[in-house]
């Protein structure tokens, strides 16, 4: 496959930007080669800067549950930008599209509007700290909820593909206020709590995690972490930036039937545009600024052109239950297929899934935390992730992340992956 052009970007980019990506994980540093630039694409298809063609496993790490330029964000996008870009002002939209959210994210009474998933969960802690007067937060090894401080600890995703899952530049005092537990262990976070009594302002998790690749909470662990919070006061926090809108409409919340006190949103509430929002309880919420005293604000919160792009995105998949059929139709046709492989072959790696969200992970232990992850044979991974992309398959290059399917996929792509992946193991073992 010629991709000289992106080669000759990369070799350009890397005098000018760290690393030559504005993101870490785009950079393949982990599955080595240089990474395909990318021109443009279309449903199910991303094209590159030497026009290869490639099935979409990454949709943005998640936005583009549609797949991609769907036309009707396409044209509220083009009406948008008709009426100018930003106003730094209240508009209808912003009213609209926090109402969608209210009605579809069951625990939401209230929601504000950011620019990402990363300042979502930064103002959510901040206002579980405010609310409940206290300062140490708990989160789980291998999750990932952006690049706020308070997060960098035993981070999933970039981080930990990078071995910094601990970030230099944050400081000891706020290192030393977030606790860390590992996944699916409810008798070590009852031990965290009991040692810290009264000091701890929230709990926050990814209710199935997507940064360790995906990884899905075992019986029972969300119950009991809603139990321990509501016995000690703490601000229950599920981090759906990546679940929510795509496990159901009403997110992982919704699917479990678990009611967190906040949420956090990212990616497909944008529908592509940079956007996040956090939101929950009414007697929560109402300590943000300037109903309340704890201070968060931004000269792009609200865009007209995101909210454009977000509510029609949130707006069809409101109105579409079809699209979460097709998506679990996919779902289990691809792991079906996946798993049929690996038997013929005589291979015991794990898949683990649900609905639109899988990886496969190069090891034959389950994976239910951060260590099973880490136990992937990750060279192995790599070979695998140039199998796959020199078959047209454009998967995230790390074994630390979730794959994304869209609607934009119909059976004989999902027929094309199952083929390049059982053509990949082949190659690579
Ligand atoms: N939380 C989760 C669960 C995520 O997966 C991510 C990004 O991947 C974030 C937060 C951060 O979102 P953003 O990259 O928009 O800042």
């Amino acid at each position: 496959m010629n991709i000289s052009t992106s080669q000759a970007l990369f070799e350009k980019a890397q005098h000018f930007i760290p690393g030559g990506v504005n993101s870490p994980v785009r950079a393949f540093r982990a599955v080595g080669g240089s990474p395909i630039f990318i021109k443009s694409a279309k449903g199910p298809y991303v094209y590159d800067e030497d026009d290869n063609e490639y099935i979409e496993l990454i949709n943005s790490w998640g936005p583009m549950i549609l797949g991609h330029g769907n036309e009707l964000i396409q044209k509220a996008v083009s009406d948008a930008i008709q009426h100018s870009f930003s106003f730094g002002a209240p508009t209808r939209r912003e009213v609209e599209m926090a109402e969608l959210i209210t009605t579809m994210v069951p625990s939401i009474e209230k929601v504000r509007m950011v620019n990402s998933g990363t300042e979502a969960t930064m103002s959510a802690i901040r206002v579980a700290r405010g609310f409940t007067g206290r300062d140490k937060i708990i989160k789980f090894e291998g999750c990932y909820h952006g690049h706020g401080d308070s997060f960098l600890i035993a981070a999933g995703s970039g981080a930990v593909t990078f071995g910094t899952p601990d970030s230099p530049g944050v400081t000891k005092g706020v290192a030393n206020d977030t606790l860390t537990a590992p996944y699916n262990d409810l008798a070590a976070v009852q031990k965290l709590v009991d040692a810290n009594k009264g000091h701890i302002a929230a709990l926050i998790l990814e209710p199935v995690v997507g940064n360790m690749g995906c990884v899905l909470p075992a019986e029972g662990f969300l119950e009991g972490l809603r139990k321990i919070c509501d016995e000690e006061g703490i601000v229950f926090i599920f981090d759906e930036v990546m679940t929510g809108f795509r496990l159901s409409k009403g997110g992982a919340q919704e699917r479990f039937g678990i009611k967190p006190d906040l949420t956090t949103l990212g990616k497909i509430i944008g529908g592509g545009m940079p956007v996040g929002a956090y939101g929950g309880k009414a007697e929560i919420m109402n300590w943000v600024s300037p109903l309340g005293p704890v201070y968060q604000a931004g000269t792009l919160s609200g865009n007209p052109i995101a909210m454009a792009a977000g509510l029609t995105m949130l707006n069809y998949l409101n109105e579409h239950p079809e699209v979460y059929t097709k998506l679990e139709l996919s779902g289990h046709k691809l792991v079906n297929g996946f798993t049929n492989s690996m038997k013929k072959l005589g291979l015991n790696y794990t898949i683990n899934s649900i609905g639109s969200m899988y990886t496969l992970f190069f090891t034959d232990q389950a994976v239910t935390d951060f260590p099973s992850a880490k136990s992937s044979n990750l060279p192995l991974f790599g070979k695998y992730f140039h199998a796959m992309l020199d078959r047209g398959i454009y998967m995230g290059p790390s074994q630390f992340e979730s794959m994304f399917l869209s609607t934009a996929l119909e059976n004989s792509h999902i027929d094309r992956i199952i083929e390049a992946n059982e053509e990949s193991l082949k190659e690579v073992i």
